[in-house]
């Protein structure tokens, strides 16, 4: 006799991704339960599994719209990666993702609305404190009220879709290579985004720092390192011989 195995319920997977998202960001808090509940049902509108099987995941692409609790539990229950350029920070300062489905071209955009905030108390009205009464009531509070949800086109540029990187660019005042068709061209010249239009840090000194030469294993003699490619050329100590590819 075949046993079948049990199907998780909803409330079971919502509640394992949360736990999950909760152990990958540091603390439970409104904001895991609102991106727990906006990733979930992102993946509903594109038709992919939360999480993401491997194959879904290679065609998913996230845009999180702002830094703070609710992106990192969009981001865990998605699987989207900075490293694997599926997930995409757009520092817009509002509470939404987009869910992007490159196969298909269709993406959900999800905005997590105010009036869920206003109507926390409503929806648990046995939590004596704001805080309680949004981690009860986002879990029962409907989708529609907890959010709204635009189809949007997104034009994602050769440059921002995975796999290798597709230019690199020195920058004509520093150096610097630049990854991705992130350089900036002015009156025919190529600078580093932090040259032509300034960083987000200021009072560059270059310096050295005690114990410098630190690896995590001895470091090789580099007069007995050898590169085969080009004879005649010492490698550098923590440079793989002919391994260059970056
Ligand atoms: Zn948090
Ligand atoms: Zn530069």
């Amino acid at each position: 006799m075949v046993k079948r195995v049990k199907e998780k319920t909803e409330a079971q997977t919502f509640e394992e991704l949360l736990a999950g998202s909760v152990a990958a960001h540091g603390h439970l808090c409104p904001g895991q339960i609102v991106g727990v509940r906006l990733a979930i049902l992102g993946l509903r509108l594109l038709g992919f599994e939360a999480p993401p099987t491997h194959p879904q995941l290679k065609h998913l692409i996230v845009f999180v719209e702002m830094d703070r609790c609710t992106g990192d539990a969009v981001a865990y229950v998605t699987n989207a990666k900075l490293g694997r350029r599926s997930l995409k920070f757009v520092d817009y300062g509002i509470m939404a993702a987009t869910l992007l489905n490159l196969e298909t071209g269709r993406a959900f955009r999800i905005i997590s609305t105010e009036e869920s905030r206003e109507l926390a108390a409503l929806y648990a009205p046995g939590e004596p404190d704001r805080r309680g009464q949004q981690l009860e009531a986002y879990k029962v509070m409907p989708d529609s009220v907890m959010f709204r949800v635009q189809e949007v086109k997104v034009n994602l540029s050769p440059f921002d879709m995975p796999g290798p990187t597709r230019r690199k660019a020195a920058c004509m005042k520093c150096g610097q290579v630049v990854r991705d068709n992130r350089e900036v061209r002015q009156n025919g010249s190529v600078y580093c985004r932090p040259c032509a239009s300034g960083a987000y840090f200021t009072g560059v000194q270059e310096i050295a720092w005690p114990d410098m030469n630190w690896s995590p294993y001895a470091n090789p003699d580099p007069t007995k390192l050898t590169d085969s490619d080009s004879p005649g050329r010492r490698v550098w100590p923590g440079e793989i011989a002919g391994k260059r590819d970056d």
